[in-house]
């Protein structure tokens, strides 16, 4: 194959564009080429194609991504966990690179926070040569000092693209705002942030867990991930009988944790309400810049509030995730998540059925 194809985003709220480009045959030291396999879409994605986070256009999307080795660069000889390398192997990576040099990378240790931090499928311009830096293609340059991880024959590609980059952002927020064993806790949102917060909360020991979400078809899933009951708010709209029910759900005080998965600015006043008093709230789903709100401080301080953010995560979350994933209970439920597939040429429909949540888990299968 001479020439490989990847959807492009060329201009926010248009049509992703099919373009070829020269199929990479060599690498540098350090740097590795994939043949792609599976590409997740993720809500990010919509944000990115609606123009919601600026971006250098035009830009391969795509950075929950499975593939084979198809080149592997002098000295890069294992994963990053100290597996050996070959050609052939099945991959997935660590979405983002950081310096390792700078001001938060190493004084501060908040690589997450890093200001040279790159990413995979959102901060590579497609016209810059090696051109494929994003999952939504046949191809994809890995750039040296990439976190690759092997993929155990064990692990289905369908669990790692279904669990996605979601998995390892929820790990994060909830190693930075954490679940104790017998927590109740309090899920708000049921996309897959708000899924994967109910697998981690779960697995941490959380004993009772409420799903605010919806629509019905994802409520199931919350369930099938272990919420314990789910409060529909396409059912329940108003917001004061939405908080009655989650009292209740906790006994009258509040959750232990709260994990805010939605999105939306709005959730955030909803769920500052439903920690306990002292308990922890989580705001995990506020990506996008999505606007303001207004809310009282005076609950954080009346309530003792432990108010926390996270932001993406680190390789050494996409470990812990590919090890959640090993557990056959966990690794059934994610990949199970996948609902839909489509080809490259159907990307567009591919990332409606995400933006109108049409589907479980889309992938792209380039
Ligand atoms: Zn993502
Ligand atoms: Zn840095």
């Amino acid at each position: 194959m001479s020439t490989v194809k990847a959807a492009v985003l060329t201009a926010y709220e248009q049509p992703l564009e099919l373009r070829e480009y020269p199929a990479l045959r060599e690498v540098a030291p350090g740097e590795a080429l994939v043949r792609v396999e599976i590409a997740g879409i993720c809500g990010t994605d919509v944000h990115l194609w609606l123009g919601q986070l600026h971006v250098p256009l035009p830009v391969i999307l795509g950075h929950e991504t499975v593939g084979r080795l198809e080149a592997i660069g002098e000295g890069l000889t294992h994963d990053w966990r100290g597996n050996p390398l070959a050609v052939g192997d099945r991959v997935s990576w660590a979405s983002s690179i950081v310096c390792g040099e700078c001001y938060y990378c190493r004084v501060k240790r908040q690589p997450t926070r890093c200001t040279s931090r790159k990413a995979y499928g959102i901060s590579y311009c497609a016209d810059t040569a090696p051109h494929l830096r994003g999952g939504y293609a046949q191809q994809i340059h890995l750039r040296a000092g990439t976190a690759i991880f092997r993929l155990p024959d064990s692990l289905p590609s369908d669990a790692v693209v279904g669990a996605g980059c979601a998995l390892a952002t929820a790990i994060h927020g909830i190693e930075r705002s954490p679940v104790e064993w017998g927590d109740t806790v309090i899920v708000q949102g049921t996309g897959p942030v708000g899924l994967a917060a109910i697998a981690v909360a779960k697995q941490a020991g959380a004993t009772k867990i409420l799903a605010i979400g919806g629509p019905p078809h994802r409520l199931e899933l919350a369930r099938q991930f272990g919420a314990s009951e789910t409060i529909d708010i396409g059912a329940v709209s108003d917001p004061a009988e939405r908080h009655k029910i989650a009292l209740a759900f906790t006994g009258g005080f509040g959750a232990d944790v709260v994990i805010e998965c939605v999105g939306y600015p709005g959730a955030v006043n909803e769920g500052i309400e439903l920690p306990r008093d002292g308990g922890r709230f989580l705001i995990l789903g506020q990506y996008a810049n999505a606007g303001n709100i207004s809310f009282n401080p005076h609950t954080i301080t009346r309530k003792q509030l432990a108010v926390q953010g996270s932001w993406g995560f680190e390789p050494r979350h996409v470990d812990r995730a590919l090890r959640l994933l090993e557990i056959p209970h966990w690794q059934q439920l994610f990949a199970g998540e996948i609902t839909a597939r489509f080809p490259l040429e159907q990307a567009n429909e591919a990332l409606r059925t995400v933006k109108n949540w049409s589907a479980g888990k889309t992938v792209l299968i380039p």
